[in-house]
């Protein structure tokens, strides 16, 4: 199969690494890919989110399945739009993407399905946004309805913080449209996990567990980011919690969009707060986790290509999952400066060295080919803020926080910022 992946991060470059070892892959194109997607698929000069480009080339070069990494697409509508044409495309269509992409959507589907969910109310009006407010304890959750890039989700613990949120979003519409209508909702104590399923519309089939480091500094200080390390499996998801999740959060879903008539088909995550009353959603994204890919690919055994053509065309039923027990951990190597201003164009080194180690694998995120005459093959550099997902697995957890670590400290650029602490919270919790 000619293979199409859209995207340009580390989620994507993981995702090509997976496809370029099915059997059922004799060719792969990413768009736009990055600096390391590069050597194994051909990039292919589209932007993520130019949806007709994307079918014009997908017709061109006939692809015969298109994988789809981003949010932004397919709440646009890619998905539809492929299908439309006759074109096999992993992920849901834009009715369903906003699952994520409309966190009221989500919110009273989750109401709607029994599925447990902070507490909340809609409000397009700052004045009676604050008059809820006032009446409830802080800190209180304000989140944008639609897409804000990962920006949109304020946790207030003062009047103050509220109220400007509140205003930025109603009122000067820093968010434009996505910010028009925004929710209040209760804040949840506990510890976070990423649950992610692939499903076919009626079946699903659970990856394994992980979790995510959203801020930037050690310890979970500083602000939010894209998401700076990973690993799985995540233990504070016990076996039964793993159960206990798939059955009352995942299933009822899945099968009340089924009902609907609107069968639920690519992946689902599900974003978990784990709180000493049991297992809450904080979000839904319609696509697969960055960084989590990154710690979830190399340890699945199975080949993705062909769980992913199962789910598109309803055929999850019976097929099982194998897994590489070992635990695997990616730590994100980040330009100085990120998530705020930082600069790009910074030579990268060490790779190779890095790259050889055992169990180690290096996936691009914000990386490309320099311009140097004499040997410009060779030279990468940085191109955003999020730089290269180093990632490795290990006999035990402690065994793939040192592979990693080790493979980090072989890697130099200028202004190299990462946390040295992915993987402590699992650790300590083993303990
Ligand atoms: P979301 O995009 O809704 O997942 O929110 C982004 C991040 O904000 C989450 O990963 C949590 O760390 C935090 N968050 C969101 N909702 C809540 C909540 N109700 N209580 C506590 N933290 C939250």
């Amino acid at each position: 199969m000619r293979i199409l992946v859209i995207g340009s991060g580390g989620r994507e470059h993981a995702l090509c690494w997976k496809i370029s070892q099915s059997v059922k892959c004799s060719k792969i194109y990413c768009a736009p890919g990055n600096g390391g997607i590069r050597h194994i698929a051909e990039v292919v000069d589209i932007e993520a989110d130019n949806i007709d480009a994307l079918l014009k080339f997908a017709k061109e070069n006939r692809i015969d399945f298109t994988v789809v990494g981003p949010e932004v697409p397919l709440v646009k509508g890619i998905v539809d739009k492929f299908q439309k044409e006759g074109l096999k495309v992993f992920g849901p269509t834009a009715k369903l993407a906003a699952i994520e992409g409309s966190k009221i959507f989500a919110k009273s589907l989750m109401k709607k399905a029994g599925v447990p969910t902070a507490a909340f109310e809609v409000f397009d009006n700052i004045d009676s946004a604050l008059k809820y407010a006032a009446a409830k304890k802080l800190p209180l959750v304000v989140k944008a309805d639609g897409l804000c890039a990962g920006k949109g989700v304020v946790i207030c613990k003062a009047q103050d913080e509220l109220r400007s949120a509140l205003k930025s979003m109603l009122v000067d519409k820093a968010f434009g449209t996505a910010g028009e209508k925004v929710i209040i909702e209760d804040c949840l104590v506990g510890e976070e996990a990423s649950i992610i399923v692939i499903s076919d519309g009626k079946n699903v089939m659970p990856l394994a567990s992980s979790q995510d480091h959203k801020r930037i500094f050690d310890g979970d200080m500083g602000p939010n980011t894209g998401g700076m390390g990973a690993y799985s499996p995540a233990p504070v998801i016990t076996n039964e919690l793993f159960k206990k999740i798939i059955d009352t959060i995942i299933y009822p879903v899945i099968n009340t969009l089924a009902k609907d008539g609107m069968p639920y088909k690519g992946v689902l995550y599900a974003g978990i707060m784990v709180t000493k009353d049991g297992p809450f959603v904080l979000e839904f994204n319609a696509r697969f986790g960055d960084p989590e890919t990154q710690a979830i690919m190399p340890r699945l055994k199975s080949d993705l290509v062909e769980i992913m053509e199962r789910a598109v065309d309803g055929r999850l039923d019976g097929f099982f999952i194998d897994w590489d027990p070992r635990p695997c951990v990616s730590v994100v190597l980040a330009s100085g400066g990120y998530p705020n201003k930082y600069d790009k164009g910074m030579e990268i080194k060490g790779l190779d060295e890095a790259a050889v180690m055992k169990d180690v694998m290096i996936f691009h995120a914000g990386t490309r080919k320099g311009r140097r005459a004499a040997d410009s093959d060779k030279l990468l550099i940085t191109a955003g803020g999020r730089v290269l997902n180093v990632t490795a697995l290990g006999d035990d957890l402690q065994k793939a926080i040192d592979n990693c670590y080790n493979a980090v400290r072989a890697i130099h650029f200028d202004k190299m910022h990462y946390r040295r602490d992915i993987g402590a919270k699992a650790m300590g919790r083993k303990k």
